[in-house]
Formats: C-alpha cells, structure tokens, sequence
C-alpha cells in the first residue's frame, strides 16, 4: 500500500478477505488501512466474523451496502482507496462513489488497483503448503474409492456426483470446481460439464476434480482407458505423460512460466500433435482454483519462486475421438520441485482391460 500510495486497500474478493483476516462469509468487504481492519457486513454473518476474526472492527449494515461502506471509508479518513480492478463489480465502485458525501465525497479518490492481493497470495507459507497438501490428499483417496465403483452404464452425472461426494465424505467442504467426467469423444472439450452420455468400453473417460479442505484447492486429472485403445489413443496418452513429466523435472525456482510450457509444448509439438494442446500448461492453486502463476505460452511470463504451488496438465484433444489431460500439483521448493500428488498415471496403471 505504501508503494501504491494508498491509505486504504477494499478487499472485495472473498479469497483476499480470507487471506488477510480468516473470515470466510460472502457479501461482504473488507477496508484495511494502516491501523484498523474494518468488516462491512450484514446480520448473517456477524456472529460467524465474530468467532472467525475477532480482530475486525465490524460494521453491521441494515441498509445499502454502498451506504454502510462509504460511512466506513469517510471514518477512516483515507483519501486514497484502492480496490482491485479485476475483482470488483462495476456497481460497487460506482454506488460507492455516489454514496460518498459532504468532505468525503470530494477528499476520497477510488483507485483501481491490479492484482495486488493475488500477487501477495501466489507465493504460499509453511501452513498454507500443509494445507493444500491435505487438500491433495482427500481428492487422491476419494479418487482411488471412486475408481472401485466406476463401471460400464453409468452416467458422467453420476461418476460426477460419486467423486464429489467421496470427497465430501473425506473431509473435504466441497469440490473445489464442478466435477469434469467426459466419456468418451466428449472428453476432447477441455472443460466439458458432465452430463447423461453413459460410461462405455472401448473409450477413454476423463476425470478432473479437486477437493476444497480448509479454504484451499487441489486440482488433478486423470485419463482412464476402457477396454480396447486404438493406436492413435495410445500415442496421444504416452506422449501427454511424457510433455507433463519433461515439465515436471524442468521445474525449479528460476525458470519462468513460459519456459516451462514450452518444454511439455515441445514434446507434444515433436510427436505432430502441437495443434492438439491448444490451452496453457497449467496454474497456481491456492484459495483460488485458479490463481497466479500461469503457465503458457504467451502473455505474462514470470520466473517461479520457491513455495508456488502450480498445476502441471497438457493435454491433447483428437475432436471426435476423445482427449487426454494428465495433471499433477507441484510445490516450487528452495532447490527443486516436489509433486504433491503421486496417483498412478502410467499407461499401465490407467488401462482398464
Ligand atoms: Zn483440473
Ligand atoms: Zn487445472
């Protein structure tokens, strides 16, 4: 905030009010200035910030939200508010702004702000790291129960619902996005939802899930092959596993986002199916299913730092056939990387004869 020449900082985005005070409600902002840590929300949630943060001096609003949080900004005597540009709705800012009266209204400047919270978070402590390592670990035993139960005839909907409620049942708050079961060609549409297509041999059947366990995420995907595979499967899925490995061991503090998708990307571009991973390498977790770092090809390269957490998942996509995404979770470590998540993801271990 000094760097920006702020006075006060409106944490619009649940996750960043989370971050910086433990409070986890929603419908809420928080106003955070050099001394005071101010909370504006409404009945629903007073009694839950009073035991989450103790610390917030909370405003309790019976009106408007812009009403409450302009008093809230005019007290505090910031002239300088920043809010996040990317995180904010249009209508706050600008009922805000119209809420502000009297001395305020001329003395308080609203400035956009870019990523700073986001920025602060991509870079995670030692309980934070504990964390999402538990959070790994709920979706790999839920994962590996789900797979006893997978079987020919059921639905996406279905294998769905069955994972998150393994998870669930594991100590998980929930899915920490919806469920991703393809079946069959559907699995060449990279973020496809779930629906009544059924479960059948000879056909590839993507799952991409994570579990949410104390405000964090996992993220992994796995590609299991029922019954026969065609050639043309079989060398799409080899050569996905090799593209996530080369990243993998290429991963280390120094070594920048673009670089790393352009390892995985060279291996998928050498086997003639660079046309076939048409999105990024992967991205941070956190409190966020998708946070910063990312992972890509172009526009915001960045060097990684020891205590990131990213995801590694290439994918190739053959449209009509069907799709391949391996994706693991990654810790940046002072020296290296560690994988967080260690399900089998050889040929072997995802073929179900
Ligand atoms: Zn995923
Ligand atoms: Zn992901």
């Amino acid at each position: 905030m000094k760097e920006l020449k702020l006075d006060a900082l409106l944490l619009t985005h649940p996750p960043d009010l989370a971050y910086l005070s433990q409070f986890t409600g929603d419908d809420s902002i928080g106003l955070f200035t050099a001394d005071n840590f101010h909370l504006v929300t409404d009945f629903r949630y007073q009694e839950q910030a009073a035991i989450e943060a103790p610390w917030l001096k909370l405003v309790i609003r019976e009106g408007k939200m812009s009403d409450a949080l302009a008093r809230t900004v005019a007290e505090s005597k910031a002239a300088r508010v920043g809010f996040e540009a990317n995180f904010t709705q249009f209508g706050t800012i600008s009922s805000l702004k119209k809420a502000l009266t009297g001395p305020a209204a001329a003395k308080v400047k609203l400035i956009p702000v870019e990523d700073v919270m986001v920025n602060i978070r991509k870079v995670k402590d030692d309980v934070e790291i504990a964390i999402i390592r538990q959070a790994v670990a709920v979706a790999e035993v839920a994962y590996l129960a789900l797979r006893e139960q997978i079987k020919i005839g059921q639905t996406e909907n279905y294998v769905a619902g069955l994972m998150a409620f393994e998870m669930r049942c594991r100590g998980a708050t929930d899915s920490s996005f919806p469920v991703i079961v393809a079946a069959g060609p559907a699995s060449s549409l990279p973020h496809y939802r779930p629906g009544e297509t059924l479960v059948q041999n000879n056909q590839p059947l993507l799952i991409d899930w994570g579990a949410r366990f104390n405000g964090y995420c996992s993220d992994l995907t796995r590609t299991l092959l029922l019954g026969r595979v065609s050639p043309k499967m079989k060398k799409a899925y080899n050569v996905v596993l090799e593209a996530q490995q080369a990243a993998i061991d290429f991963l280390r503090p120094g070594v920048t986002t673009a670089q790393a998708d352009r390892v995985a990307r060279g291996v998928i571009e050498k086997a003639g199916l660079g046309e076939r991973f048409g999105h990024g390498l992967g991205h941070g977790i956190g409190r966020d299913i998708h946070e910063l770092p990312t992972l890509r090809k172009t526009g915001g390269d960045e060097e990684l730092r020891p205590g990131m957490v990213v995801t590694v998942e290439p994918g190739v996509y053959l449209p009509g056939v069907g799709g391949v995404r391996i994706e693991d979770d990654v810790l940046l470590t002072d020296c290296g990387r560690e994988v967080l998540s260690s399900l089998d993801k050889t040929f072997e271990g995802c073929h179900i004869e």
